[in-house]
């Protein structure tokens, strides 16, 4: 059975619902057992989200030491997280994550045995430019450390930057397409076994484009924002990714 993965990215928010009543309704739901839901809060809610299972947004890259406002892997790990998004396009663009930050974040969060989302994506400037596949290939490269040696899967959220919160989503054409450059390039780049690493689709999902999104086959799951903070969409989107065949609308 294909694994999927449905990750609720918050970034600097919490649910209007309030956390209690979020928790309860991802925690007390039936989802298809193929489905893994992640919740990433910011940072101090991560405790009080046992009941669900949860990744952080980002991580130090480093273990300990003299770095103001940092958190490490390994706290992440004793807090209960078992993921964390590494790589993310704010991080990059907003907080100036470079590519080599991103390796050394990436090879200690697998060094700590958590499991990585490892975030890329391309501009609108550079897809219009037809630069994509090469592009998303040299954030690959970039970050071919040597942790990726070891067993521990990764997860790849392709993320174009012009999706992000925009309303905007990439087609389900765009990502099959997208997705298969994705994967030679960790074929190329990567050690072996991460040939089949889940790829994973970001930017601008929501109940309403998960169909398109679902059928185009190359998708493993999905790394949400904006609608991540609502439960019922959450759900809804889960109960399409459990059912990759349905055609008739998510329930
Ligand atoms: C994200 O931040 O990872 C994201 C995909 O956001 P949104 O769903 O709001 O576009």
């Amino acid at each position: 059975m294909t694994k999927r993965y449905l990750i609720a990215n918050w970034k600097l928010n919490l649910p209007p619902e309030g956390i209690e009543s979020y928790l309860r309704a991802i925690a007390g739901a039936v989802v298809d057992s193929s489905v893994t839901v992640v919740v990433a809060p910011p940072y101090p809610y991560l405790r009080d989200l046992h009941s669900v299972v949860t990744g952080a947004q980002n991580c130090s890259s480093e273990q300990s030491g003299a770095f103001t406002g940092e958190v490490s892997p390994a706290m992440l790990r004793d807090l209960g997280a078992r993921y964390v998004i590494i790589g993310h396009s704010e991080r990059r663009n907003i907080f100036g994550e470079s590519e080599g930050l991103v390796a050394r974040k990436l090879g200690l969060a697998l060094e700590t045995g958590l499991t990585p989302v490892f975030c890329i994506g391309e501009d609108l400037r550079t897809r219009d430019a037809g630069h994509a596949a090469s592009f998303l290939a040299d954030q690959v490269r970039a970050a071919a450390v040597a942790q990726l040696a070891g067993e521990r899967e990764v997860i790849i959220a392709y993320e174009p930057v012009w999706a992000i919160g925009t309303g905007r989503n990439a087609s389900g054409d765009v990502c099959a397409e997208t997705s298969r450059a994705i994967r030679e390039a960790l074929v190329r780049f990567w050690p072996s076994h991460h040939a089949s690493a889940p790829i994973l689709y970001g930017g601008s999902v929501t109940p309403d484009n998960v169909d398109d999104l679902v059928s185009c086959g190359e998708i493993d799951g999905f790394l949400v924002g904006g609608a991540s903070l609502d439960s019922g969409k959450m759900l809804r989107i889960a109960a399409r990714l459990g059912q990759p065949g349905r055609t008739d609308g998510p329930v």
